[in-house]
């Protein structure tokens, strides 16, 4: 395959303005756009700058993409959340780390839980 992907962005979905030679990826498509990593593009980092970043992961994979970090299967779904409530409502032994990282990965269940997205049977209904 010759050729360059355009690359967009796994997030939001939007061009990246990045494109990458064909030929160092192993993905099969007739079209020229393709995710080619998991890095947020200009207008999500300008989100994510925001506050603090949680990632919705599954342990097993919903599609065939690859893992995010081993074991974390990104759903898609991102919340930026404001630092203050975040802290009030995380108790959790890893805060300072997040904080500091200023991301998290995420289990559905606890993005649910923390009411940030309905069930996804109810998306999905
Ligand atoms: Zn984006």
């Amino acid at each position: 395959m010759t050729g360059v992907f355009k690359a967009v962005c796994f997030w939001c979905g939007e061009d990246t303005g990045i494109t990458m030679p064909k030929e160092n990826y192993d993905i099969k498509t007739d079209g020229d756009e393709a995710i080619l990593s998991y890095v947020p593009c200009a207008g999500c980092q300008t989100k994510m700058n925001a506050g603090i970043t949680l990632f919705e992961v599954t342990a097993q994979p919903e599609t065939p993409r690859p893992e995010i970090m081993p074991g974390f299967f990104p759903t898609g779904y991102l919340f930026v959340v404001d630092e203050a409530a975040f802290i009030a409502a995380i108790k959790h032994d890893h805060v300072d780390t997040v904080l500091a990282q200023r991301y998290a990965f995420v289990p559905t269940e606890v993005i649910e839980m923390l009411g940030l997205r309905k069930k996804k049977e109810e998306n999905d209904g």
